[in-house]
């Protein structure tokens, strides 16, 4: 260790050996069929689309591509099997979702692994949060599958049917247990589609559903692209359809179902406020804005993508900021030192890049720390921009990557009104020593969820979800129970 202790200098004083996680006791097959009915089958028309390693390009697996027909096939089992399932007393659903989380819990090492190696997010995240959030949240919603009545008093709440998840590659085991544990504890099936390039831990999944002996056709898992989630928007037995992704394709949803009798509930985009104020504790803060941001390289639909900083502590913010990005480590996703992976795909990679040159274009001030970046891969390193204002691009749109938009402001009034001039409303966090400026914000500020000096933190317990074009419904809690019942 060298004897500066600027934190500009941060990286120069520390250097790491590398500490990668082993591969070698996880199973990855060549190929994976859809999770139909119970059992692996092959796809109607034998199509296979490869999934690849961010990190290195190297191709993992081969993962089935489903038709309509396979759509109609995992249909057609999901509704044979909800006579039986929808029937079970409570408690019986309970011990099946307990017995899956059970099952992630001892096969987390693996999940994490095969995570971070399909999805390119570092060990670190996938090892801490993902998985074991996956775990919990079948834990809390088994323990829900025998209190509906609870949560529900004297409104006799009755399961819909068969339900269509459609999920996106961000968080893909968790995005998975939040759609499919509230599901299953109150008496649906489930008809699920992960996101193309991050299908392996929902096979996996189905692997550990399949160990559970939960009944054969609660659960079908098919994999594919946008016209296999399109299929399963389409399908007419379909009841209810839950979907986390962009805002596009959301709206393409909510076109597609109108005049049905389909319920829905969308997990959309998000453009999250960051708002640091003069009376915070400033070092906690910085921290706070590196998790916001940089947590799963950005691609995180409720990011702290917009920082606004209190004009009289601005200028300490944003060297104390670029200090701690010096210090981010950028590689091996499967390296335990790794702070920021690799970008989830080529075209995602394309996506930031475009953003960064339309924040440059626009007459934004870049800042990136000068780090080393593996030569293979999709990499971009953490990058803030300054000078910037309401109206720039980066400001306004979803980058979904380590991209972060720093403005200031000097009045409560002034940060409200800014914070809130997005179509979005997802989440936002206050960085405060008071307490009453906390609450008073998160009365004002149009965000789903609003952390107060914390931020990214998430808990089964807690609902999560959004307004206007970050959409509707929530999920998580006992609010997320309510998509999947009715009321009779
Ligand atoms: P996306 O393109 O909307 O994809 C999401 C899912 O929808 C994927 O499984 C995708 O399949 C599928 N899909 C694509 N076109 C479809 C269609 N026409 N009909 C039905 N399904 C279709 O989003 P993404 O790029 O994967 O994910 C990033 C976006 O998700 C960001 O905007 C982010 O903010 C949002 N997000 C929101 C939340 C939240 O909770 N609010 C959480 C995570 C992500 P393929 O992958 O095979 O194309
Ligand atoms: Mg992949």
């Amino acid at each position: 260790m060298t004897k500066k202790t600027d934190s500009t200098v941060f990286k120069a004083s520390w250097s790491y050996d590398a500490a990668p996680e082993s591969t070698d006791h996880i199973q990855i097959k060549s190929q994976y069929d859809l999770f139909i009915d119970g059992e692996f089958t092959a796809p109607i028309n034998g199509d296979y689309f490869e999934t690849i390693n961010p990190a290195n390009h190297q191709l993992i697996s081969k993962v089935a591509e489903a038709t309509s027909k396979d759509v109609d096939k995992a249909v057609a089992s999901a509704a044979k099997a909800y006579k039986k399932w929808s029937a079970l007393s409570g408690k019986e659903r309970g011990k099946y979702i307990f017995r899956i989380a059970r099952l992630i819990q001892e096969r987390a090492r693996e999940l994490s692994v095969i995570e971070s190696l399909d999805g390119g997010k570092p060990i670190r995240e996938s090892r801490d949060i993902d998985i074991p959030l996956a775990a919990n949240h079948f834990f809390y919603y088994a323990g829900w599958a025998d209190k509906l009545s609870y949560a529900f008093p004297n409104r006799n709440p009755k399961p819909l049917g068969v339900v269509g998840q459609i999920i996106p590659w961000n968080f893909p085991l968790l995005m998975a247990a939040w759609k499919i544990a509230p599901a299953l504890a109150t008496g649906n099936t489930v008809v699920l589609k992960p996101a193309e390039t991050t299908s392996l831990t929902a096979l996996k999944l189905a692997e550990i559903i399949k160990d559970s002996g939960l009944p054969k056709g609660v659960v079908n898992i098919v994999t594919g692209a946008g016209k296999t989630g399109a299929a399963i928007v389409e399908h007419p037995d379909i009841k209810k359809i839950a979907f986390t992704g962009s805002t596009g394709v959301g709206k393409y949803i909510q076109k597609a179902i109108a005049g049905t009798d389909k319920k829905l509930t969308l997990e959309l985009g998000g453009k999250g406020a960051n708002i640091i104020f003069e009376d915070a504790a400033i070092d906690q803060a910085v921290e706070g804005i590196i998790n916001a941001i940089f947590f799963n390289q950005g691609h995180v639909c409720c990011a702290g993508s917009r920082l606004f900083v209190q004009e009289s502590v601005a200028k300490s913010v944003i060297e104390k900021l670029k200090g701690r990005m010096n210090s981010l480590m950028i590689g091996d996703p499967l390296d335990k030192n790794t702070d920021i992976g690799a970008i989830n795909s080529e075209k995602q990679l394309k996506i930031i890049e475009n953003y960064i040159n339309i924040g440059l274009n626009e007459g934004g001030e870049i800042y990136q720390p000068d780090c080393d970046m593996p030569k293979k891969g999709n990499w971009c390193k953490p990058t803030l921009f300054i000078n910037v204002s309401q109206s720039h691009r980066i400001v306004q749109e979803e980058i979904f990557g380590p991209v972060l938009a720093i403005q200031t402001f000097r009045t409560i009034d002034e940060v409200i009104e800014k914070a809130n001039n997005t179509p979005y409303g997802l989440s936002a966090g206050v960085w405060t020593e008071k307490g009453s400026k906390i609450f008073y914000l998160s009365q004002k500020l149009k965000a789903g969820v609003i952390w107060g000096n914390t931020f990214n933190k998430f808990d089964p317990a807690s609902p999560f979800g959004g307004y206007k074009e970050s959409g509707f419904g929530r999920e998580g809690g006992l609010h997320g129970l309510k998509p999947y019942v009715k009321f009779e």
